[in-house]
């Protein structure tokens, strides 16, 4: 049998072997009807027993208050870019945004194109190493129609480990890269998205965790497909869903629950970058991390080798031992190693046990 690559990518990622494998056996006769589930319609019961599952398993992962909706968009969370500020930047009110890096740039840059942008913090001076403290986020309530962070920078690999706390502004929070790797307090925030290809199933879903209460004043001449009351009024279902992404997804929230849900994942996968970081730490320079140590991400392991040809043969002897998806974003360069939910233990311990050879014969 061939054997299954150690799979690092940064998105679309890995998924569960057993989700692929009962994506497969359920792929031509879903569930005794005689079809696949992407042949049915997105009325049927079989498939609204899936959504509403869905939303359930989330509910009951992030043990989300009442007051809480889960809704499944598409566009990617590079939608949600956009549609944050359409919904919630309304005149005489005023953004405000961590800048973080690269996804926090980006979801800058569309806010700007609706109204007032004010940069809360930034970690620009230091070139993205870092993100900022808490005291040092600043943030004026009287006309703040939002604070936005990425909790997750999945390029530079930087990691909120705490989240700013301001009285009476909505905290909204790109988690395209980290959900679901923790336990959360939901409550801390107004609106959480995520595009799904990393931690939760394939890409072609959005998913949005939004208290209720948010959705009231969105302006009314939005277009429907970008106003979030039409998913909540419509559970989602105002339109077709991405059905098929919905479904993997729902079999990947399976396996966290039956994996001992968020806690047990969190050490999991603090253990699994543990393994790569002391690589990194114990090698007396031959690698070197690419964040500060308080920010380093537990997703997105960004390193480097001290000299650039070494950098390309270990790229090329890694992908030669099964290792895949280790390039650093393009825009970066280097290395990284992305350790989602379903990378499993082992290949964090193979990825290290190669690096320390590899040390061993270029160092
Ligand atoms: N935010 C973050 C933190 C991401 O990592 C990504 C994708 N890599 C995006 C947003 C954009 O997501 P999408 O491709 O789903 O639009």
């Amino acid at each position: 049998m061939r054997i299954r690559p150690y799979n690092f990518f940064a998105g679309p990622a890995a998924l569960p072997l057993e989700v692929i494998e009962r994506a497969q056996a359920e792929l031509s006769d879903f569930k005794g009807i005689g079809m696949s589930l992407m042949e049915i319609s997105h009325r049927s019961k079989e498939y609204e027993e899936i959504h509403d599952e869905t939303q359930q398993l989330f509910k009951e992962l992030l043990q989300l208050p009442e007051e809480y909706k889960v809704l499944f968009l598409q566009g990617g969370a590079s939608t949600q870019f956009s549609m944050i500020p359409m919904n919630f930047l309304v005149p005489g009110k005023i953004a405000n945004y961590v800048m973080t890096g690269a996804w926090a740039e980006k979801a800058i840059l569309e806010a700007r194109k609706i109204g007032d942008v004010f940069i809360s913090a930034s970690g620009e001076a230091n070139n993205y190493v870092e993100i900022p403290s808490l005291e040092d986020i600043q943030v004026y309530p009287q006309t703040a129609a939002y604070l936005h962070i990425t909790s997750n920078e999945t390029i530079a690999g930087t990691q909120f480990h705490s989240f700013p706390r301001i009285k009476n502004v909505p905290l909204i929070a790109d988690m395209s890269s980290d959900i679901l790797s923790r336990p959360l307090d939901v409550s801390q925030f107004a609106l959480i998205y995520a595009g799904a290809q990393k931690n939760l199933g394939p890409s072609g879903v959005t998913v949005v965790l939004l208290r209720e209460e948010i959705v009231r004043n969105i302006p009314e001449n939005l277009p429907v497909m970008l106003k979030y009351d039409t998913f909540t009024k419509h559970n989602s279902l105002y339109n077709t869903p991405p059905v098929y992404s919905i479904y993997i997804v729902n079999l990947v929230l399976k396996w966290i629950k039956q994996h001992g849900g968020l806690v047990s994942l969190e050490k999991r996968n603090a253990e699994k970058a543990k393994l790569i970081y002391d690589a990194i730490d114990q090698s007396g320079g031959f690698y070197t991390g690419m964040v500060k140590l308080n920010s380093r991400s537990l997703m997105n392991i960004t390193f480097k080798v001290h000299d650039d040809e070494l950098e390309k043969l270990f790229l090329q002897q890694s992908k030669a031992n099964h290792f895949i998806g280790l390039e650093g974003h393009r825009s970066v360069g280097h290395l990284r190693a992305s350790t989602y939910n379903a990378v499993p233990y082992e290949a964090c311990k193979a990825l290290t046990d190669f690096m320390i050879d590899f040390q061993k014969r270029y160092g």
